[in-house]
């Protein structure tokens, strides 16, 4: 057992290590440390928690954290890096829940019924918004992981009077609080309880409502509403560390959403209430031209011949794990005295910084990985661009087709290079689900086939 004082010393301590943790996440080069700072700030908070005053029961708490870091231990080893998305929507989705949870227990928790006045009705006030939050984070996740996972359609559902539905329910829901705060001893269970069922019920319609290019920005704000969950989780329990951390991840996804929304044009408060990629109003604009195709030595040559060369990877280079070979092409074209950068597009992939990550993997240096904005004015000046797995963020219907799902969002505007190859295996759309008039450009070639295996080749043919 630890002393009070000595809990909130390391609290403190693991608070500092936590903010340390996101600010070495920000960028690549102090990632890893980032990340170890994590590490030990959750074992100091677990520690010092589970060593506090009046904690008992260690035996089953042992027992749950083992069996918790089995299965969280071989999850983690199984997952592949293109399935993390729905792992990450899956695991928020915990948070929700364990806020619904500790809500219940903490209401019907003898110490609760114990307080009096203003005390008492603080806590059930905290009690009615930490459910409320972590039962939408619950289903808003799980419908998340579903779409990611494609078990559940990507198309928006959308229904009339959506939004007054919405606004109704909530209107309910604050009725709730004040009939649960004003119940007796624990009679305000049957309101908890259809508070929550409502909750259900708006998590799962809010997720519902957004189309597919649109989820990067949701699953930042579910990740920004469990840090609200589990900080409504910390008021619930008392517990300091726990309203510290929930705030960090409420706040860093919160801006991590605004971040997201600027980079595809789309509006934060649109994207709160839900259904914000639903606004075409006709059909997409029919696309001119024909699709050529290249061989790997075709491709090769115009490599051999071009003096500056821009790489956009995709979901696609993740899927085949293309980046090996790419550095090695990479690193022959350098050799060869030739300028190549890569040109990553914030959406890129299915998580924030998921082409950042495999680049990284592939132990390519950080100083030719552009951003989309560094790189879309010298795309005119360059030779041939490589778009590897791409499709949605290299689509120029975002710039001009007003029907497209994706209008408005920025994209990466290859076309205005020289030559263009795109590496995919068929004419297959990306996630958003919409035709890419880039294939149909002059100065588009399509390379089908698995990227891996169609950079390895042209990697073969290259002096
Ligand atoms: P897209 O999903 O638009 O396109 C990927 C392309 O990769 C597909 O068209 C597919 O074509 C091709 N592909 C798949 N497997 C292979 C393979 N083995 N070898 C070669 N090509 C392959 O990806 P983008 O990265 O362009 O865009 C990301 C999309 O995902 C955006 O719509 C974004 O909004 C969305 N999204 C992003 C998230 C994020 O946080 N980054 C989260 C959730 C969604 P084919 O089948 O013909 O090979």
């Amino acid at each position: 057992m630890i002393s009070t004082q000595i809990q909130l010393a390391s609290y403190l301590f693991a608070s500092i290590l936590f903010i340390l943790s996101l600010g070495g996440l920000s960028s690549q080069t102090s990632a890893k440390r980032g990340v170890l700072y994590g590490i030990v700030g959750m074992i100091i908070a677990i520690l010092s928690t589970i060593l506090g005053q009046g904690v008992s029961g260690h035996i089953y708490i042992i027992l749950a954290i083992a069996i918790a870091s089995v299965i969280g231990l071989s999850l983690a080893r199984k997952v592949e890096m293109t399935s993390m998305p729905q792992l990450v929507a899956i695991l928020h989705s915990f948070v929700g829940l364990a806020a619904v949870l500790v809500g219940f227990g903490s209401y019907l928790d003898p110490k609760t019924q114990a307080l009096t006045g203003v005390e008492h009705s603080i806590h059930l006030v905290e009690i009615f918004i930490g459910v409320f939050i972590g039962a939408i984070t619950f289903t808003g996740s799980v419908v998340a992981w579903g779409k990611l996972e494609g078990r559940i359609r990507s198309k928006p559902l959308i229904y009339p009077g959506r939004h007054m539905v919405n606004i109704l329910l909530v209107l309910v829901c604050v009725v709730l609080a004040v009939l649960f705060t004003m119940a007796s001893g624990t009679t305000g269970m049957i309101y908890l309880l259809i508070m929550t069922a409502i909750a259900f019920f708006i998590g799962v319609m809010m997720v519902m409502a957004i189309g597919g290019a649109d989820m990067p920005v949701v699953v930042s704000m579910l990740n920004s509403y469990s840090g609200w969950a589990a900080a409504a989780a910390g008021f619930m329990l008392g517990n300091d560390l726990l309203i510290v951390t929930g705030a960090l991840v409420g706040s860093s996804g919160a801006i991590l959403s605004i971040i997201m929304c600027e980079a595809m044009n789309r509006s934060f408060f649109s994207v709160i209430f839900g259904g914000f990629g639903a606004t075409p109003t006709g059909p997409a604009k029919a696309v001119d031209g024909e699709v050529t195709a290249m061989d790997h030595s075709e491709v090769a040559d115009l490599l051999e011949a071009a003096q500056s060369v821009a790489i956009v990877p995709g979901y696609g280079m993740a899927v085949a794990k293309a980046q090996f070979p790419v550095k090695d092409m990479v690193e022959n074209l350098q050799a060869k005295g030739k300028l190549v950068r890569f040109g990553i597009h914030p959406v890129a992939g299915r998580l924030p910084g998921h082409m950042n990550v495999l680049l990284a993997e592939a132990n390519l240096p950080y100083d030719i990985v552009l951003e989309m904005e560094e790189i879309n004015e010298d795309l005119e000046q360059t030779d041939l661009v490589l778009v590897i797995g791409a499709n949605d963020i290299v689509n120029p219907g975002a710039l001009d087709d007003e029907n497209s799902p994706i209008y408005g969002m920025p994209v990466l505007e290859v076309w205005n290079a020289k030559d263009v190859i795109v590496m995919k295996r068929s004419m297959a759309t990306g996630y958003a689900g919409v035709q890419n008039p880039l294939f149909f450009k002059d100065n588009t070639n399509m390379l089908y086939g698995d990227a891996k295996d169609s950079v390895s080749k042209i990697n073969a043919l290259l002096n």
